[in-house]
């Protein structure tokens, strides 16, 4: 996991029922992959060019009216880029697409069809607030697929489509770890469903919430969108359940 970059928003709007006048600052991740042949980052965090000024940059004031922006390092900081082989996008909203253009326009980009439609249908860019700006005039490949997806074919990675906060979200299993990106930002909203209050179809949401629920209660890891209690950067353990709590009991014997 790395950490590129935080927003900082009114609690109240990304957490149904938190106190409006309370500002609360979101880590904003993205995740690199290693395998024998693949290098796959996983969402781009923010765009360098907006931070300073996004309602200008993106022409939205009304977006990031109360927002602000931090970069820490980007993607392109932290790794190098020309290495990679995949991008993966989670969703097209500007904390997750906003770095597409920090990636050698020669890796593609895997995306679900109905989250790149959504982007770019007027009436579904606007309900969604995606900001065509960072990802439209891209020239890479871009690979559409449909639901569920074995990502390289042989069941290490599956893009799960888990819709609701945008038409074609998806969250990613990687081995027992399950990267849910923005289905919760917050953790607690696997069990208590208080989703920032602007979605495309909060009964989606809960329907893929109630999924990764599920998958957390069977003994995969689940990793939340932006919590800023648990989100910290470094390695991720994504072993078979069974091996963590046989690691977990092995230290609290020792
Ligand atoms: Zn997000």
């Amino acid at each position: 996991m790395l950490i590129v970059g935080w927003f900082t928003g009114q609690a109240g709007i990304f957490r149904a029922g938190d106190d409006l006048e309370r500002r609360i600052r979101f880590p904003v991740p993205a995740y690199v992959v290693e395998t024998a042949t693949e290098r796959i980052l996983i969402d781009t965090g923010l765009n360098p060019a907006a931070v300073d000024d996004p309602a200008a940059y993106y022409e939205r004031p009304d977006v990031f009216a109360a927002s602000t922006l931090e970069q820490e390092r980007s993607v392109a900081e932290q790794l190098d880029v020309g290495t990679l082989t995949k991008v993966v996008l989670t969703h097209l909203h500007w904390d997750h697409a906003g770095g597409l253009g920090l990636i050698p326009a020669s890796v593609p980009v895997v995306v679900q069809r109905s989250e790149w439609r959504a982007g770019h249908d007027d009436a579904a860019v606007r309900r969604n607030f995606f900001l065509t700006r960072d990802y439209a005039e891209d020239s890479r490949e871009v690979i559409l697929v449909d639901g569920d997806h074995d990502l390289l074919g042989d069941g290490s990675i599956e893009l799960l489509l888990t819709p609701g906060h945008t038409p074609g979200h998806q969250s990613i299993r990687i081995g027992e770890l399950v990267l849910g990106a923005d289905v919760t930002h917050f953790a607690s909203g696997l069990d208590d469903h208080r989703f920032p209050v602007f979605a495309d179809d909060h009964e989606q949401q809960r329907r893929s919430a109630n999924r990764l629920r599920a998958m957390r209660d069977a003994g995969f890891s689940v990793i939340p969108g932006h919590d800023p209690g648990i989100l910290r950067p470094g390695p991720l353990d994504a072993a078979a359940p069974s091996t963590r709590t046989a690691r977990r009991r092995s230290s609290v014997n020792q």
